[in-house]
């Protein structure tokens, strides 16, 4: 990059491919295959490489864009692998091959999708070839559902549009406003030679048309969804790039300049031979809140009644956010095994002996201290981490005495449901004068009797990113 420092963040069109037929479509690479890469894309083991040196390089930032990036069958370890080196992750999508099975597989690697919609009209889908095969166009409906999928999957949402001769006169806003996407990305359609000149010049749009189709939507910033808009110029050198062959590449001139591949130069000289520019990156909002957790707390503490599934709970939700699991009661019974007690033993004891159990208390909440990210399964959570967002699970006790039956867990089983409530109960009591059952204490209460661990999981995401 010989401009300026670093842009953090990339997109890595990893994929020539794809199912769709968009004529204005600006990363066709049919150049890139013609020439050194006649598959379209780099084998597996190179792509991750890629994703590899672009993290340690210092991007913090990955879209995974195409062609369409869904049909690549290691797209889920490319997202892995972006994850596990601490980048957030994004994929640009036209939305055919978003399956439940695809955003149950990578929610834990795959932080925003962007899904590409310019018109709710079949003819105008059709005219544009944003469409299967250039045939079967996606129905209103089924963007609907598509959305209601990502969302349910508590996916961050982006939108992109690209506004062509075709569309601009159509409004979006009852769909955006239905939508209610984080960013709407809307685009003038963009020339780029070599990729689309063939076929742009019956999409093509003047800025006043652009700037019309904009003013027409404005309104709908005010329902919470931040409208990002990209003219021509506003997207030529403003995006750091990796096209399918591994090779950096800019517009800046109205074409791709492509670099030498990454692997076989090495990421600072290939980085090197590209233009790009943070200003224009910054100016075009290219810098925003990205990290979809963000707006997390650090810590989140889960408690709740016996056999109220608190720790798969715990589980699922510190899989999904990629934090670290902890629990008060797994630190209990390792304590309690270690002085040959079950944990109804240990628990009376410490109903005995409040000094044991706030013990107890003290070196897990140290314990705490030294992890950064947690989902903590701990009833008195709300009591020592005012900081963290609390929640409680409850349950009947037909359900609990169900499962715990189905459980057969050593030493605990439905006959003790009661009596290790009331422990719990007057434990705490005891101890510190607190009733932790009092939904007062929590962000949010939550009757589990009906819900699966993964839709309690679902719903505390839904509540913490809300
Ligand atoms: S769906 Fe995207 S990648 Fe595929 S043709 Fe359309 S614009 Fe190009």
């Amino acid at each position: 990059m010989k401009n300026s420092k670093l842009i953090p963040a990339v997109n890595y069109h990893l994929w020539e491919p794809c199912n769709m037929r968009c004529k204005f479509c600006f990363a066709t690479f049919q150049d890139v295959k013609n020439s050194i890469l006649p598959k379209g894309h780099l084998p597996e083991k190179d792509a991750i490489e890629v994703v590899k040196e672009l993290a340690k390089f210092g991007f913090e930032k990955i879209t995974f864009a195409g062609g369409e990036p869904t049909l690549c069958p290691w797209l889920s370890k490319l997202l892995r692998t972006a994850k596990d080196y601490g980048l957030t992750t994004m994929i640009v999508t036209n939305g055919t091959r978003l399956t439940d099975q695809f955003l149950e597989e990578n929610q834990p690697y795959l932080d925003w999708i962007a899904l590409s919609v310019d018109s709710l009209k079949e003819e105008t889908n059709k005219a544009s070839g944003r469409a299967i095969v250039g045939k079967r166009v996606i129905e209103v409906n089924q963007y609907k559902e598509i959305v209601e999928k990502i969302k349910s999957y508590n996916y961050g949402l982006k939108i992109n549009t690209v506004v062509h001769a075709k569309n601009v006169h159509e409004d979006l806003s009852d769909f955006i406003a239905y939508a209610k996407p984080i960013r709407w990305k809307v685009f003038q359609v963009l020339p780029i030679e070599g990729q689309n000149d063939e076929k742009v010049d019956a999409f093509k749009i003047s800025q006043e048309k652009f700037d019309q189709f904009n003013a027409k939507h404005k309104s709908l910033e005010d329902l919470g969804t931040k409208i990002v808009i990209e003219n021509n110029e506003s997207m030529q050198g403003s995006y750091a790039m990796v096209d399918p062959a591994g090779r950096f590449y800019d517009n800046e001139k109205g074409k791709h300049n492509y670099s030498d591949p990454i692997l076989e130069v090495g990421i600072e000289t290939s980085i090197q031979q590209v233009n790009y520019f943070t200003e224009k990156f910054i100016k075009r909002g290219g810098i925003y809140d990205w990290k979809n957790n963000s707006n997390l707390p650090n810590k989140i503490t889960l408690s709740g009644e016996v056999a109220s599934g608190k720790s798969t709970v715990v589980n699922l939700l510190a899989k999904k956010l990629v934090y670290q699991f902890l629990s008060i009661g797994n630190f209990t019974r390792e304590i309690a095994e270690k002085k040959n007690m079950s944990i109804v033993e240990f628990q009376e004891e410490c109903k005995k002996n409040p000094e044991l159990n706030k013990k107890v208390d003290n070196e897990f909440l140290e314990h705490c201290k030294t992890i950064k990210n947690a989902v903590i399964d701990y009833r008195l959570g709300f009591h020592f981490l005012p900081d963290a967002k609390h929640f409680f699970l409850k349950i009947t006790m037909k359900e609990a005495s169900n499962r715990l039956r189905k459980a057969q867990r050593k030493n605990e089983s439905y006959k003790t449901i009661e009596v290790r409530n009331e422990l719990f109960k007057d434990q705490f009591l005891n101890s510190y004068g607190l009733n932790y059952t009092n939904p007062d204490y929590y962000d949010n209460t939550i009757d589990v009797s009906n819900l699966t661990a993964e839709e309690v999981t679902n719903h505390i995401l839904s509540n913490l990113r809300n």
